[in-house]
């Protein structure tokens, strides 16, 4: 069996001890965490590493494991060791396992059982406080910049901390001054930095985009562009390196950007098999299979190789004509699913980002343009 699965992530907390105000798992119209059980129960963690030791045993290729909520720390530390010692009990460290967190409740004795099952950490942290603080929240309304960084400093200073420190992971506010949330992140001292769009489709407009054609965020992407291109030491930026690699041609290393076929599968936090989560700012249910299924009475490798999980995989390959006939298509690959979604046409639409994907492409070629033109001229002087 080849590498059917890229990525598992694993709902460990349905809840969250925040209230993002752009988050897609509570405010942008899907509704299944409530029924969800607040915790993953014992024998869906047991039936999870059956699985999952399985699939190691049958795909050549190793697959990471994610630590997702809700918020995965609500966990507690007994659960999380538990957790992870059975996972770890059956996936060797040649399997990454990182969890996604934002910050808040990290402390030494949950850093410290990351530690003890090589497991890492990302913590999500949009920019400095003004930019943070106006979409992460607590449930009170009130910002959670302080409580992120001193979480974050906790991170730094645990002595495993060179390989628990996983980076971070920030929403653009396309009103935001990207060189200064460039800056922001040197000073920070992330090992890399991963940028994402807003949720949004062709139905409903990512928040700070006026129109299909409006570059909002294609020019926020090039002010960030710039400010790594004139740093001597540039921060790595997954989204940008990938990117630019694809033009230099190489491939990438997550979903979303280039032509690449990645499988990601979700379990949640009642075990059931759950498409992209992503999904769910679509449309009530978009992540979920036709036929529901828990991890407790699915054989796994059976699943991988059904019908079923074939077409969702299928889908992440762009179908519009525009897309296919797109100079940009082997960088962009059409962006995430979730950004193609139409009600009319369902997934069969360029991403809402097209404009701006087309902006940070055109930039990206003539920086890389120059570049060269200077390196041939430095040879021939
Ligand atoms: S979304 Fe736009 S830029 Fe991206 S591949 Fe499709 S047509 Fe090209």
């Amino acid at each position: 069996m080849g590498a059917v699965l890229d990525t598992v992530l694993i709902k460990v907390a349905s809840r969250c001890n925040i209230n993002c105000s752009y988050c897609y798992v509570y405010n942008m119209g899907d509704d299944n965490w409530a029924r969800q059980s607040k915790l993953m129960a014992p024998e869906t963690v047991a039936a999870i590493c059956t699985e999952l030791g399985a699939l190691a045993q049958h795909q050549l290729t190793p697959f990471s494991v994610v630590l997702h909520g809700g918020e995965p720390l609500l966990l507690g530390s007994r659960r999380l060791h538990e957790l992870l010692r059975q996972l770890r009990a059956v996936l060797p460290v040649t399997y990454p396992i990182s969890l996604q967190t934002n910050g808040i409740l990290l402390s030494e004795e949950l850093l410290d059982c990351c530690a003890a099952h090589h497991v890492s950490v990302a913590v999500s942290l949009d920019g400095p406080a003004a930019v943070h603080d106006r979409f992460r929240l607590t449930h009170g309304g009130g910002g959670t910049f302080a409580q992120v960084m001193a979480g974050i400093a906790r991170l730094k200073a645990h002595p495993a901390a060179d390989f628990l420190n996983a980076g971070l992971l920030a929403v653009i506010d396309p009103t935001s001054d990207p060189a200064e949330v460039y800056e922001f992140f040197k000073s920070v001292g992330a090992p890399s930095v991963d940028f994402l769009y807003r949720d949004g489709n062709h139905s409903k407009l990512p928040e700070g985009k006026t129109s299909l054609h409006s570059l909002e965020y294609g020019r926020w992407m090039v002010g960030l562009l710039t400010a790594y291109a004139a740093d001597p030491n540039p921060l790595p930026i997954r989204v940008l390196d990938d990117m630019l690699k694809v033009l230099l041609g190489g491939s990438v290393s997550k979903e979303g950007l280039g032509l690449t076929d990645f499988g990601i599968l979700i379990i949640d936090t009642d075990g059931t098999l759950m498409k992209n989560d992503t999904l769910k700012s679509t449309y009530n249910g978009a992540d979920q299979f036709a036929q529901p299924r828990t991890i407790r009475d699915t054989n796994l490798l059976a699943f991988l190789e059904s019908a079923e999980f074939t077409h969702y995989r299928a889908m992440q390959q762009p179908t519009s004509a525009k897309c296919l006939a797109c100079p940009a298509l082997n960088v962009c690959g059409g962006g995430m699913i979730l950004h193609r979604y139409h009600p009319d046409n369902g997934f069969d639409n360029p991403s809402v980002y097209c404009a701006d994907q087309l902006h940070l492409v055109a930039a990206m070629r003539r920086m890389l343009g120059a570049y060269s033109l200077d390196y041939a001229l430095s040879q021939s002087a």
